[in-house]
């Protein structure tokens, strides 16, 4: 027997680079451009102080967070999960849910993990095209399917779903589970959170990396019914009890109480995404509407790889896929005011 044989082979998932560059303007990953609330500092020295705690395990069922997010979310403490970041919490529901003979559909532009935890769980999948003008039509999801996943807003094309079309989805889906991912729901779209009682085939995930500013401890979670949290959770006991370290779990419990930072935050990204798409617009770069922290932008005379390059040059860093369909566009961060105005400035030059 050789190894090679057997060893599990699988295609991973390129992460935006994250270089040592000085003063470089980072537009490339969607993290928030602001510091985290100063709720986080005052917990870091609280936690310095009472640093023996390390010493002991953290709760494997992450309680204290679980109950300040069930309080926050106004929704029973058995119906929330929490793991490392968004993208753990997807996996362990890919891992735990999808195991039928049946292709698990989500669109073919959005979150490129998702192929990636479709290979490496192993079960069947098919990509569904999305619109030329990148929107997805929901009655592509009228179909036998092992379980559906849709990101909302979808990244990397920043369009947000009506909570009534994903209420379709749900409603003509009622023996599948169907994955909401709302990575980007607090800079736009409605939260299907709402549906989670309506619904017990819902899964609802969210996180702390991009409108909570702290992409850095790796926050994510889920919202379901009791049920499906259930069976979540027996995977994640199966695996690893301890994924969440104890600082984590007590810096992201402490920030929910700053709920005018984190306001005031989303709405200056707002803000600045609003002007920035007019400055996109006199440059002559097309994009779709964006519900979120990004915009995805062609330019229809100048090649979007061109484009990244000669942005690189000149120290901003903006994310480029070389994947059919969308090798064109850019995926751009909405940076601070003045990260955008030295954007546009070198976009100005860089079209010319
Ligand atoms: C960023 C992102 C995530 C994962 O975020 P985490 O940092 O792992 O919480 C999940 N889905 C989408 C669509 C994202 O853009």
């Amino acid at each position: 027997m050789n190894w090679r044989e057997y060893v599990r082979n699988v295609t991973p998932y390129v992460p935006g680079e994250q270089p040592k560059i000085d003063n470089l303007i980072k537009l490339n990953t969607n993290e928030n451009p602001y510091s985290p609330s100063p709720v986080v500092k005052d917990e870091l020295i609280k936690l310095a102080e009472d640093y023996d705690c390390l010493r002991r395990y953290p709760k494997p069922d992450c309680d204290a967070l679980r109950d300040a997010l069930s309080e926050y979310m106004g929704i029973s403490p058995d119906k929330v999960f929490t793991g490392v970041g968004s993208d753990d919490v997807i996996c362990t529901i890919f891992s735990t849910f999808f195991h039928s003979s049946l292709p698990v559909l989500f669109a073919d532009i959005t979150y490129s993990f998702y192929e990636v935890w479709a290979e490496y769980v192993g079960f069947p999948k098919e990509l569904i095209p999305v619109k030329d003008d990148l929107s997805i039509d929901i009655n592509d999801y009228r179909r036998e399917n092992g379980g559906i996943v849709i990101a909302n807003p979808n990244a990397p094309t920043g369009l947000a779903l009506p909570l009534s079309k994903i209420e379709e989805i749900l409603s003509f889906n009622k023996d599948s589970i169907v994955i909401v991912d709302e990575a980007y729901i607090d800079f736009g779209g409605e939260s299907a959170v709402k549906l989670i009682d309506k619904y017990d085939n819902l899964i609802v995930t969210q996180t702390y990396s991009k409108s909570r500013n702290l992409a850095g401890l790796r926050i994510g979670m889920a919202f379901a019914s009791p049920e499906l949290i259930s069976k979540i959770k027996a995977i994640k006991f199966s695996i690893n009890s301890y994924t969440m370290n104890e600082p984590s779990l007590r810096l992201a419990s402490a920030v929910l109480k700053d709920e005018k930072y984190f306001r005031e935050c989303c709405e200056k990204v707002i803000k600045t995404r609003e002007w920035s798409t007019e400055e996109f617009k006199k440059l002559g770069f097309e994009f779709p509407e964006s519900s979120s922290n990004f915009v995805f932008v062609s330019h229809p005379k100048v090649n979007a790889n061109d484009i990244y390059k000669a942005l690189r040059e000149r120290g901003i860093l903006v994310r480029h896929f070389s994947i059919p369909r969308i090798d064109n566009y850019l995926r751009i961060s909405i940076g601070t005011d003045d990260e955008m105005k030295a954007l546009f400035s070198a976009l100005n030059e860089i079209i010319k």
